[in-house]
């Protein structure tokens, strides 16, 4: 159990990694919030602290309109977290439905969750899983049976069929290079990075719109499979947010792999450019990559941006200061643009 002190130092140091265990609620002003949350944190003897947000409700307290504590849930979901714990502990196992029931797991919730999480099929991700053991084993410089074993294939020609069709050639040869997909937590809702060993690829909220168009688009414009899995890149990538969001961090230092066209990679390079708590008008970015009257294709690159937070579209607002548009939600924009320090006006 935490202490009333260490509740309230959580909130004042807006660290996230408490984001759904418990809530704070302000007496004076009657709202509540998560941790995490951009707000000033008030007076101690004006909170109140509460289990759920459900209690807090109760209780009679609004939730706040700046950390949204009611509709962005964080934290992934604990079933995921337990399976995917369950596949790396066990690792090469095949998990049948009958597996899943026996630990109270109802496998149609699974393969949602999933999903909804990684744009693939529980099974899909235990599959993939494997496969990346079985890939790293060869890397290693294992050999064919030691990988098949290290993937928790049975048979041999079950697992030269697997290996072939995700990577392109047999597991004696060295074929596609996978890309993997990973999670991020962030107090604003889930996200998926992708990353190969040495840059990343895409960085999204899991709620943006055509989520697996993106992940098909990468799969075909660099012809590599997309397995679960982290990398160096992925592990860095997953700590240098996790900064962002606690406010320790505001400039990413990361190698990047944008997908798109010359003009696309002008505009990203001149998001990157744009200073963390200031803000740009579409307009403004336009005269930045040198084509004031390029204002429209401007804004649609900004908007096909795929590596969210780190290439900070979310700087980019209507001249005259409205908020303009954002994949991810402008929820997530506002949200963003006020934990940078700019005015909650939005
Ligand atoms: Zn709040």
């Amino acid at each position: 159990m935490l202490s009333t002190e260490k509740k309230y130092e959580i909130f004042q140091t807006r660290n996230i990694e408490y984001s759904g265990q418990f809530y704070m609620a302000v007496k004076t002003t009657g709202i509540f919030c998560r941790p995490g949350c951009p707000a000033r944190t008030p007076h101690p003897e004006n909170c109140e602290f509460f289990e759920s947000a459900k209690a807090a409700l109760t209780a009679g307290y609004r939730p706040c309109k700046r950390c949204h504590p009611m509709n962005l849930p964080g934290e992934a979901g604990t079933l995921i977290k337990n399976l995917i714990n369950l596949v790396e502990n066990d690792p090469g196992r095949k998990w049948s439905e009958k597996d899943l029931l026996a630990r109270g797991i109802e496998p149609s919730t699974a393969r949602r969750q999933f999903q909804s999480r990684f744009g693939m099929s529980f099974s899909a991700y235990v599959k993939g899983r494997n496969l990346a053991r079985a890939r790293a084993e060869i890397a290693q410089g294992g050999s064919v049976i030691e990988a098949q074993l290290a993937g928790g294939f049975e048979s041999s020609s079950g697992f030269r069929d697997a290996y072939s069709k995700t990577f392109g050639a047999p597991p004696n040869k060295a074929g596609r290079d996978p890309l993997f997909v990973d999670w991020v937590d962030s107090p604003i809702g889930p996200m998926i990075t992708i990353c190969s060993e040495t840059a990343l690829y895409l960085s999204e909220f899991t709620n943006r719109k055509n989520l697996k168009g993106q992940l098909d688009k990468l799969i075909k414009v660099y012809d590599r499979p997309i397995l679960p899995g982290q990398t160096q890149i992925s592990q860095k990538v997953a700590d240098q947010l996790q900064a962002y969001f606690n406010g320790a961090l505001t400039k990413f230092d990361l190698p990047l792999k944008p997908t798109g066209t010359e003009f696309q990679r002008r505009v990203w390079d001149a998001l990157i450019a744009i200073p963390y708590g200031e803000t740009r008008s579409y307009g403004e970015l336009a005269v930045a990559i040198g084509n004031a009257k390029a204002f429209r294709a401007v804004a649609s690159s900004n908007a096909k941006n795929g590596l969210a937070i780190i290439i900070p579209c979310h700087r980019v607002i209507n001249t005259g200061g409205g908020l303009g548009g954002y994949a991810g939600g402008l929820d997530k924009k506002r949200w963003l643009l006020t934990h940078e320090g700019q005015p909650s006006h939005y």
